[in-house]
């Protein structure tokens, strides 16, 4: 059987006709409008190689050490040129020839030739076969010529590399090509059957051009951007966006950007009636698969909408749930973690195994490393996104990336074994995937959603946590913050590359407070007259452990139980003073917005000792200097009143650690992660309890932990009366946004339980 067409396949089919051909024969059965198609099985593919006796020649070319990559490219090439060149038999040239006549009725329909992977049991199926497709196909002799390209595809180098080292059989896999009539769309675009930026289910969101889908696709064109009600099939929002240019097939089955017309450029896109309809695909899509779907569709001459594209949105999902995403043309998820940063961006992999290689990250480059550190932080600045192996969302390259604004997954698990240098992908950190390729897809759509709004006033203060001392960052954010809640000075610390301790006993303890108070002096300039919060030093010991000077590290069974925070503070006072002498250098400057607070306490004591070497050094008291503590123990939280004793303007929730040590979760372990929530009834009672103390004593009251960024958290805080919430860079806009409305909705209950009270 050499050709099967969609309406006879089913997902079973995938040893047949690949993951894509069983993909489209699936959405045909279920009444779902694809264009029509057929695919030249993999049984095609097998008989093509037997009947011209390539089996024996391959095994030879094949016999080679994958590891010089010279000799594997040369190989690849030669191999991928015998088969494109090697004729089709007759038998298989006939079937093609005749489903492709029937295709067009006669005619020379233009076409999509697509590889379609066999394998799909293999991790990644790419490794099977390169993800070949060819667009605008026309007439029988270019049919021939891509399909065996797409043939020949199962002889990329990388493929090649793949099975060698795996010990997969190379006459085991085979290839499948998909063909399928190309829609010469008037108008096309792309559907999330959820939304995909506040994830609401409820909610569908559609987004369309004029012309062939690729403007949209490929993030040229801004498109229109409709958001419909699920449920009642009704438009809630709409953009309407100026489509200056659009993609057309040309005279000669090109793909060409042309103008739009005038006219057409402000036109709305879609027909109510189409938005209805395409809507209603969605939902079917949706219940078919029974998984939020992303989808492209496509109008042609007024007709009813077909589907071109669909895949399952994957990290709405608890995790570890599906398999491989099903490939699109070169938007193949290679790699899957945690969405840590929001926003898509595309450049070659640089895999850092070291900070010796900072070097080899350029402007450009996408940094793949299995867990960043503050030494790598001038590579990060270069790069345009950052993939990490480890971590969580509140790990150094989730904190970072998030500041310097660019993208970032982090505890992805195999990204330094997947990816390899020079590779280009896409990393898109809010969805948490990298795509395979140079995919800007994503990237519109954040920006068509962003609407610029006037900065809203709160009650409640919404301010920002740092971590880099860049200028430009700083004063990006002092611009929409009301301060910053946190400073984090170990990430500056780490980031010298020489421990604290070699700076003192090596007789440059000047140098060090030098650097310290410079660095300091970026944010709290940038910031005046606003609040900033210097936490002093809270950084584990296997952090130090990679400093020049950190060799003496303890090694400690758990460190995040261990000496960090002010436990250590104490211990080695001299660490704690110089920081604190790098503070007063800016008291002395007159910077009158600095607050000094203290980490990680467990016991009053820890902060009544803590203060008297702050006033030793002469830090405090001064005027217009705060002092507090961090409230990251379920200690300090169920003991608040007695630390209030010692004398405290302000506490800010670390509800990371403050989550970690009440429900026993070590905050990196990706195994527990699942776990791990900030909304846990015993972390808000502490929380709510703490609040209440501080509001008795006239002591404010702040969070800078990650759940400071959770709109969900943050509502609960302003209903218990919170000074102020301090979040990450990228949540700033939409926390003060949160703090609005439920500030609102509080006063408006009250007036309404006033009145009601009073006509009683
Ligand atoms: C916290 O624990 O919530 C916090 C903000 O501190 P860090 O994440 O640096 O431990
Ligand atoms: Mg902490």
């Amino acid at each position: 059987m050499n050709i099967a067409w969609f309406s006879e396949l089913t997902k079973d089919d995938i040893p047949l006709v690949g993951g894509k051909g069983a993909n489209l024969g699936e959405m045909t059965k279920a009444g779902l409008p694809v264009p029509e198609g057929f695919v030249v099985t993999a049984k095609a593919y097998e008989s093509f190689i037997k009947a011209s006796n390539l089996s024996k020649k391959l095994e030879e070319m094949l016999r080679v050490d994958v590891d010089d990559s010279a000799k594997l490219q040369a190989a690849s090439k030669k191999i991928r040129k015998l088969i494109e060149a090697t004729p089709v038999p007759e038998k298989i040239k006939k079937d093609v020839t005749r489903a492709y006549k029937k295709l067009g009725n006669g005619k020379d329909v233009y076409v999509a030739v697509r590889s379609s992977a066999t394998a799909e049991d293999l991790p990644d199926a790419s490794f099977a076969g390169q993800q070949e497709t060819f667009l605008n196909t026309r007439g029988e002799e270019e049919l021939l010529k891509n399909m065996r390209k797409c043939w020949s595809s199962l002889f990329t180098p990388r493929a090649i590399f793949y099975r060698i080292k795996h010990g997969f059989d190379h006459s085991k896999v085979l290839i499948a090509v998909v063909v399928q009539r190309m829609v010469d769309a008037d108008k096309a675009g792309v559907m999330f059957t959820v939304h995909p930026a506040t994830g609401e289910k409820d909610k569908l969101v559609i987004e369309g051009a004029w012309g062939l889908g690729e403007g949209v696709v490929s993030g040229t064109v801004t498109p229109d951007h409709y958001v419909m009600d699920k449920e009642s099939e009704r438009l809630l929002e709409k953009e309407i966006a100026r489509k200056e240019t659009m993609f057309i097939r040309n005279s000669k089955g090109r793909t060409e950007q042309v103008e739009t017309p005038k006219e057409m450029q402000t036109k709305q896109v879609l027909s109510e009636e189409e938005l209805v309809k395409i809507t209603r695909l969605g939902k079917l899509l949706e219940s078919h698969y029974g998984k939020p779907q992303d989808v492209e569709w496509a109008i042609e001459d007024g007709s009813d909408p077909y589907l071109t594209q669909t895949r399952p949105i994957t990290v709405l999902y608890a995790e570890g749930e599906e398999k491989e995403e099903e490939a699109g043309e070169g938007r193949k998820v290679i790699v899957k973690g945690l969405g840590a940063s929001p926003g898509t961006a595309s450049g070659p992999v640089k895999i850092l195994q070291n900070v010796e290689e900072l070097d080899k990250v350029k402007e450009g480059d996408v940094l793949v490393t299995t867990m960043t550190n503050p030494d790598m932080v001038p590579a990060m600045k270069r790069a345009v996104a950052i993939v990490t192996e480890e971590g969580g969302m509140t790990c150094h390259a989730a904190i970072v990336s998030r500041e310097l604004g660019i993208p970032s997954i982090v505890g992805t698990g195999n990204a330094t074994q997947v990816l390899k240098d020079g590779m280009v992908i896409t990393v898109d950190g809010s969805r948490g995937v990298v795509y395979e390729g140079s995919v800007k897809a994503v990237e519109a759509k954040p920006e068509t959603v962003t609407v610029a709004r006037p900065q809203v006033i709160t009650a409640t203060e919404v301010k920002v946590n740092l971590s880099v001392p860049d200028e430009k960052v700083a004063r990006r954010m002092a611009a929409i913050a009301d301060g910053v809640g946190l400073l984090r000075v170990e990430h500056i610390i780490l980031g010298m590359g020489r421990h604290p301790i070699s700076f003192i006993q090596g007789g440059d303890e000047e140098e060090f407070v030098e650097r310290l108070y410079r660095d300091l002096k970026i944010v709290v300039d940038a910031f005046y007259p606003k609040i900033v919060y210097i936490r002093t030093l809270d950084a584990p010991t296997d952090e130090f452990r990679s400093m020049k000077g950190g060799e003496d590290e303890p090694y400690e069974h758990n460190p995040m139980l261990g000496w960090r925070g002010i436990r250590r503070g104490l211990d080695q006072p001299e660490i704690l003073r110089a920081e604190l002498k790098a503070i007063k250098r800016l008291v002395e400057e007159n910077y009158t917005n600095i607050g000094v607070m203290i980490p990680l306490v467990h016991h009053p004591d820890q902060v009544r000792e803590a203060k008297r070497i702050a006033e030793e050094v002469g830090v405090i008291p001064q005027r217009d200097v705060k002092f507090g503590i961090m409230v990251e123990t379920p200690a300090s939280a169920v003991a608040i009143e007695d630390f209030i004793k010692v004398g405290l303007d302000f506490i800010s929730f670390g509800t990371n650690d403050l989550t970690q040590y009440t429900l026993a979760l070590d905050r990196n372990n990706e195994r527990v992660a699942k776990h791990f929530t900030e909304k846990h009834p015993a972390v808000l009672k502490l929380i709510q309890g703490v609040i209440d103390a501080c509001n008795r004593h006239g002591v404010e009251t702040s969070i800078c932990g990650q759940a400071g960024s959770d709109p969900e958290v943050v509502k609960q805080l302003v209903k218990f009366g919170i000074t102020s919430v301090s979040a990450n860079p990228d949540a700033v806009e939409k926390v003060r946004e949160t703090v609005a409305r439920e500030e609102k909705r509080l006063l408006l209950e009250n007036a309404r339980r006033n009145a009601a009270g009073r006509s009683t």
